[in-house]
């Protein structure tokens, strides 16, 4: 990769480094994205089984997809882009990570400041009373109910058309308002709110760098577009930090 003394200059001298994450920084792991071939499930697409519709009319094929996607990541391990960015919190106290996805593979690598903002899916919530279960694989049965109340317990995550809890957004929006130096790693921009926080981060005066194979929604925010695989690419960007 051609790095210019300029742009390594940035690296060493940007405050509040932000880095958004996507399911394509997990692609490597072997975590299958939502828009790509192997993201189908049987015949079902990911946009007709992460919603509340969805889980009021069927619960029980809901709870199948994700036991299927639980397990699927429970065998998985976090990648060389997972641990750049680790590395990179340890290298820079004022680097914070927005991850969209939800398989606690961030955590996994050693980063500790990581805001999940779909959730993660090896936490449970029940949908009346809030009560929170951890996922215990062996004991999960589909369609649990929730031993407070008897009433349906659900993945915590956001499925589409769900709101974001405002305190955790109102902070995502703040880190994206400081960040000086904004990496958008590995997503599609199909979904609305992370594409807004790379747009707020570019006319709040950050530098956008963008890592992804294609052009994506993110792209018309990107001061820089690298193209590859997050794995390759990261950990030399990251070694360009002290
Ligand atoms: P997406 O599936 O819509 O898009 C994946 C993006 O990653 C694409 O732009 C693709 O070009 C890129 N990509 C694929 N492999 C890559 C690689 N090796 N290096 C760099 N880029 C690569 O994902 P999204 O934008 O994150 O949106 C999907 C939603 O689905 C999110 O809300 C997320 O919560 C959820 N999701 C999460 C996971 C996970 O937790 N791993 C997996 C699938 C979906
Ligand atoms: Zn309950």
């Amino acid at each position: 990769m051609q790095i210019s003394p300029q742009l390594k200059n940035r690296f060493k001298n940007s405050k509040n480094i932000l880095a958004l994450t996507g399911a394509g920084i997990s692609a490597e792991s072997g975590v299958p994205t939502f828009r790509g071939k192997e993201g189908l499930w049987k015949q079902y697409r990911a946009e007709d089984l992460a919603t509340p519709q969805a889980f009021r009319k069927d619960p029980k094929l809901v709870w199948e997809w994700y036991l299927w996607r639980m397990e699927l990541i429970s065998t998985k391990s976090p990648n060389p882009a997972h641990f750049a960015l680790a590395e990179l919190e340890k290298k820079r106290s004022d680097f914070y990570l927005i991850t969209q996805n939800v398989d606690g593979l961030h955590k996994k690598s050693g980063s500790e400041k990581v805001m999940e903002i779909h959730g993660n899916i090896f936490r449970n919530r029940c949908i009346s009373c809030a009560h929170f279960y951890d996922s215990d694989l062996s004991k999960l049965k589909i369609s649990i109910e929730c031993a407070n109340c008897g009433n349906l317990v659900r993945p915590d995550v956001l499925w589409f058309g769900e709101s974001y809890d405002t305190e955790l957004l109102n902070q995502a929006v703040s880190l994206a308002e400081r960040s000086e130096l904004a990496l958008v790693i590995g997503s599609s921009g199909a979904v609305g709110i992370p594409v807004e926080l790379a747009r707020i981060a570019k006319e709040n005066g950050a530098f956008v760098i963008e890592i992804n194979l294609d052009p994506s929604g993110y792209s018309r925010y990107a001061d820089l577009f690298l193209q590859g695989k997050a794995g390759e690419i990261l950990p030399e960007i990251v070694s360009y930090f002290v």
